[in-house]
């Protein structure tokens, strides 16, 4: 397995920054807005009245409740508090559903560009990859004919977020229904919906695949409070599932953490009912710094970048810089221009390869616009300065 590669590049950056170098950081998928008072009220309450024990493993019974009434509210999804499986953060619940459900040799499809984690967790089960490349073309998505076609007798699992970690796409209503339509007539395979960035949607509605009735048995939802609700260090993330697999993730993770932080779990159901109206201006910001980020993106030569509709991240295809040089340094791939990117620009963003996708970076955009305008015009001018 590998080092997860957005935490060693912030790593690496803020050993920078340590040793005095004005690195700026585009790593990490973080949101720089600090948790809602509202939220940091309710772990206070929860202190004071000594919600400081073990919880029940898969959380309080209270905040699968609120869960549930979330999952119905947001998405019209019907998932009983029995069916819900509360982690220490979304990474730990698609950890869970891949250690449940994979075993060795099973195949697991992974559309790409995917998150960095999807592929290490699948090593960990031992199960097998089956890497499906969506390209800038198609939006960076997965169709249902392209899905079809990777399916084979031994897949077990599929797994892709929407909106989309590190593409920023979304899917629709209507290409959701076109993998459901082929899953349809896969009952055996799962599949790991990953909607973290749910209200980070600058598109429309979000659509959950898990709405399809024929496969929702199939569907297992994933999402938490760490984007939406600026919530990263507190460590929470939830599943919906069907009851046999919410039984597992719950049996897997009594012998791994036993649950997630008491005070958090409290923190989170002030969250869930919270009207995500709320989150209305931190959205509106997010799209103004996606505007600033592209056309910076769009007046460098040579950089094509799709339009995201949703997360906070670009993520530009950057391959007509391979094969160029300055001061001696020559740029073969993703990797080299991400490291150059840092030393020369002191801008640190994460290497396409991570994400599978070698011919792009990724740039996280959930900073301030004064941050953004310096870290585009330093690249622009490292970028600029590579020749034949
Ligand atoms: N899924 C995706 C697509 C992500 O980008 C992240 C990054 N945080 C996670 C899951 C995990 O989130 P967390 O563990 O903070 O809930
Ligand atoms: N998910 C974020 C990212 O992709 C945070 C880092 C992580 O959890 O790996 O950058």
């Amino acid at each position: 397995m590998e080092e997860s590669a957005t935490i060693a590049m912030s790593r690496k950056s803020r050993e920078l920054i340590a040793e005095g170098k004005d690195v700026i950081s585009l790593s990490l998928g973080e949101p720089d807005f600090n948790t809602p008072d509202f939220i940091k009220e309710a772990a206070q309450k929860a202190m004071d009245e000594n919600y400081t024990f073990y919880t029940p493993v898969p959380g309080y019974q209270d905040l699968r409740e609120a869960i549930s009434t979330k999952f119905k509210r947001d998405n019209n999804l019907d998932y009983s508090p029995d069916q819900i499986v509360v982690s220490t953060g979304a990474k730990q619940s698609i950890a869970n559903v891949v250690l449940s459900v994979i075993n060795k040799g099973d195949e697991v499809i992974i559309p790409a560009p995917y998150w960095v984690s999807y592929l290490e967790v699948v090593k960990v089960a031992e199960g097998t990859p089956v890497i499906v490349n969506a390209g800038i073309d198609n939006d960076f998505k997965l169709s249902g004919k392209e899905l079809e076609e990777a399916i084979t007798p031994k897949t077990k699992l599929i797994m892709f977020s929407t909106p989309c970690n590190p593409t920023g796409s979304v899917y629709s209503k209507e290409e959701l229904a076109d993998l459901a339509r082929v899953l349809e007539k896969h009952p055996n395979i799962v599949v790991i919906a990953d909607e973290i960035y749910e209200h980070i949607n600058f598109r429309s509605k979000h659509e959950s695949l898990a709405q399809f009735e024929a496969i929702k048995n199939q569907v297992v939802t994933v999402n938490g409070v760490s984007k939406a609700w600026a919530m990263t260090g507190w460590r929470l993330g939830y599943i919906g599932a069907n009851k046999e697999i919410a039984a597992a993730c719950t049996k897997m993770q009594g012998q791994f953490t036993s649950a997630t932080c008491s005070i958090t779990q409290k923190a989170a159901i002030a969250a869930m009912e919270a009207d995500p109206a709320v989150l209305k201006d931190m959205i509106a910001a997010f799209e103004s710094r996606r505007e600033l980020v592209l056309n910076a993106l769009n007046e460098i030569e040579g950089v094509k970048a799709n339009v995201p509709e949703g997360a906070f991240y670009v993520f530009p295809d950057v391959s007509y810089f391979y094969g160029k040089s300055y001061n001696g340094r020559t740029i073969k791939n993703c990797n080299d221009l991400a490291m150059y990117l840092l030393d020369e620009a002191l801008v640190a963003l994460v290497t396409g390869e991570a994400f599978g996708d070698p011919n792009c970076i990724r740039i996280s955009y959930a900073t301030s616009e004064e941050i953004l305008t310096e870290a585009m015009r330093r690249i622009r001018e490292a970028l600029e300065k590579l020749s034949e």
